[in-house]
């Protein structure tokens, strides 16, 4: 079983009270490659970073993490994207982006588009999420809709994650569009209820629940007082509520995380609600952390 997951890492600045920042990495599909690896799953990022000196030093975090990396395309005078987290004196976060000219943009168009392509159509199982959508304009999003069509009808999957991020998209309209047509070519949905209702307006979860029986999806709502992942699959519809948590210290990652959870407990032949619970445990062990990625030795053990 092999695992693509396609996006976008930019580089990650941290701004201290003091003015000055501190460097880090971060990207939504990149923290759920990170930890589909750490859970034994064999998962290669695909994306396009520069020929600079942070585009190299992520290759080499991403190597440590066992993500496959033949994948990275390295483009000659191009950067990865940037931003910065400012927070304010009330403790809230800001993000402030640099990313237009980001390599990862041109992972559809750049000259060895043709090889990205060929080698996701022969993929297992490709993760792609609404953030990955934004990146590619609507040439690269018809050019990855296409390679996604050509991997399913070879009996590949897709999974699609609906993080949508307003400031990626040039308007709604755009944003409507591509993700029902990523929707209707998911066969595994993760869905945040927060999300469809920001993009679709109230009841967009309706957008989701129209593939119900042909895709397995899980529903995240957090309106309770704890996360519950509804999962649907064939007939059934299952809520799964996440346990209790000690101490939430930063959210970051956390549905990238869950994300990862559920794929590697289902590709290890845990049924969806067993393996919505194991995604639980994982998110809930990143929420305890600062940052995305937690320690190696904060892993939860996980029941497969
Ligand atoms: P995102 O907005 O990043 O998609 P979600 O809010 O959907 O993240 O949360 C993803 C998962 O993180 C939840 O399904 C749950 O497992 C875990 N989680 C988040 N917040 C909490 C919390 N307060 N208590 C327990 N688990 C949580």
């Amino acid at each position: 079983m092999r695992v693509a997951c396609v996006g976008e890492c930019m580089v990650e600045l941290s701004e201290r009270p003091d003015g000055s920042l501190v460097r880090g990495f971060g990207g939504d599909t990149l923290n759920t490659a990170l930890y589909l690896a750490r859970l034994g799953v064999t998962v290669d990022y695909v994306t396009a970073l520069g020929d600079d000196p942070w585009s190299d030093a992520m290759v080499e975090a991403w190597g440590r993490e066992g993500i496959g990396l033949e994948r990275v395309r390295r483009l000659p005078g191009r950067m990865p994207g940037l931003y910065i987290i400012r927070t304010d004196d009330a403790g809230e976060r800001s993000f402030h982006y640099w990313r237009d000219s980001a390599a990862a943009r041109d992972l559809f168009s750049e000259p060895g588009a043709a090889e990205t392509r060929a080698a996701l159509e022969a993929d297992d199982l490709v993760y792609v999420s609404g953030i990955s959508l934004s990146l590619y304009g609507e040439a690269g999003r018809a050019a990855l809709a296409e390679t996604l069509a050509a991997l399913r009808a070879r009996g590949g999957r897709v999974a699609f994650d609906t993080n949508y991020r307003p400031r990626g998209w040039p308007d709604w309209e755009v944003a409507r569009a591509a993700f029902r047509a990523a929707l209707a070519q998911a066969d595994l949905i993760f869905a945040s209820v927060e999300d469809l209702d920001w993009l679709f307006g109230e009841a967009g979860d309706e957008e989701v629940l129209r593939h119900r029986g042909r895709a397995e999806i899980v529903l995240k709502t957090a309106d309770g007082p704890v996360p519950v992942a509804r999962v649907l699959h064939g007939t059934s519809d299952t809520k799964v509520p996440a346990g209790p948590v000690d101490r939430v210290v930063d959210t970051t990652a956390a549905g990238d995380s869950f994300a990862a959870g559920y794929l590697a407990a289902r590709i290890a032949g845990l049924a969806p609600e067993a393996a919505a619970a194991e995604a639980h445990r994982l998110a809930g062990a990143v929420i305890g952390h600062r940052g995305a990625v937690i320690p190696r030795e904060a892993m939860p053990a996980l029941a497969f």
